[in-house]
């Protein structure tokens, strides 16, 4: 990380025209390979009609937009190969939520990245505020993690985010900077483009409290300015992403931000009509 005597401030103008919306659907604990196959199969369909046109594309059906979304899938890693084979050709981004710094060695129950592309995965969400806060990921081996994914080609999701408390101490900054700065930490200047980054406040996750839309692009904006203290070319490039409690009746008003790039959605992903309904609010 260079040093910046005055860190993240000011925020560089916004170009999210520029950059394609990103929508990803985090499974978390759900999904038998059976629910998987299904569900893949209902979603296709969905993408595929006129009204989710913006996705529409990912799942080739010829319709073109000018902003059309990326869609991610994050799923357990049981349902990885099956959903990476449902999806095959579609474009449908497929996601493992974890994955190990190191190729291979003593550390029992892990899994790294040639393993995850060997199943066809094409990204990672890494340092997600639950392995955060249940499994002890810390910081320092997200600084580890994100850069091995980029070598590995696979896309790193890296996940930051204050507690409720920390931003009633006035500490959101503090907290998304430390964060943000570890975790690409040992990414080249050059990469640093290539990291999606997730803004998701902790409170709320999975808590039906979601953001105001001035509290998300507030952050979002921070977030960005923190990959230009780096790069200013990188954080017109960078997309960063919303998380908490993201629906179908709230995603316009938040999408709509200017340094929002897309949102990573996790409750409201399980159904597939309604994740689509997302994606269709992105384009
Ligand atoms: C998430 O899992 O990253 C998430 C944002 O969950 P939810 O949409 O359910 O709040």
């Amino acid at each position: 990380m260079s040093e910046n005597p005055n860190p993240a401030h000011p925020a560089e103008p916004a170009a999210s025209g520029s950059r394609t919306p990103y929508i990803a659907g985090n499974w978390k604990l759900w999904g038998t390979r059976a629910q998987a196959a299904e569900y893949c199969e209902r979603l296709l369909k969905l993408l595929a009609q006129p009204e989710a046109a913006g996705s529409a594309g990912r799942a080739g059906n010829g319709i073109t937009s000018r902003r059309r979304p990326e869609v991610g899938l994050c799923v357990p890693y049981t349902a990885l190969e099956t959903v990476s084979s449902a999806l095959a050709g579609s474009g449908v981004i497929v996601a493992a939520q974890n994955m190990h710094q190191a190729e291979s060695g003593a550390y029992t129950g892990e899994i790294s990245a040639p393993m995850l592309l060997e199943l066809g995965v094409d990204a990672v969400v890494l340092g997600h505020s639950e392995r955060r806060q249940l499994f002890g990921e810390t910081d320092r081996a997200l600084g580890e993690k994100v850069p091995a994914a980029l070598e590995a080609g696979l896309q790193p999701i890296l996940c930051v985010g204050e507690t409720e408390e920390e931003r009633e101490a006035g500490d959101m900054e503090r907290k998304l900077r430390h964060q943000v700065q570890e975790g690409l930490e040992q990414v080249a200047d050059d990469r640093l483009a290539d990291v999606l980054i997730a803004y998701e406040p902790i409170w709320a996750i999975g808590t039906g409290k979601v953001a105001t839309p001035d509290q998300a692009q507030e952050a979002t904006s921070f977030v960005r300015a923190l990959v230009g203290d780096r790069s200013k070319d990188a954080a017109e490039r960078v997309r960063v992403l919303y998380g908490g409690s993201v629906k179908p009746d709230n995603a316009g008003e938040i999408l709509e931000q200017a340094d929002i790039d897309g949102a990573l959605v996790g409750g409201a992903s399980l159904d597939p009509d309604s994740f689509a309904r997302i994606v269709a609010a992105a384009e």
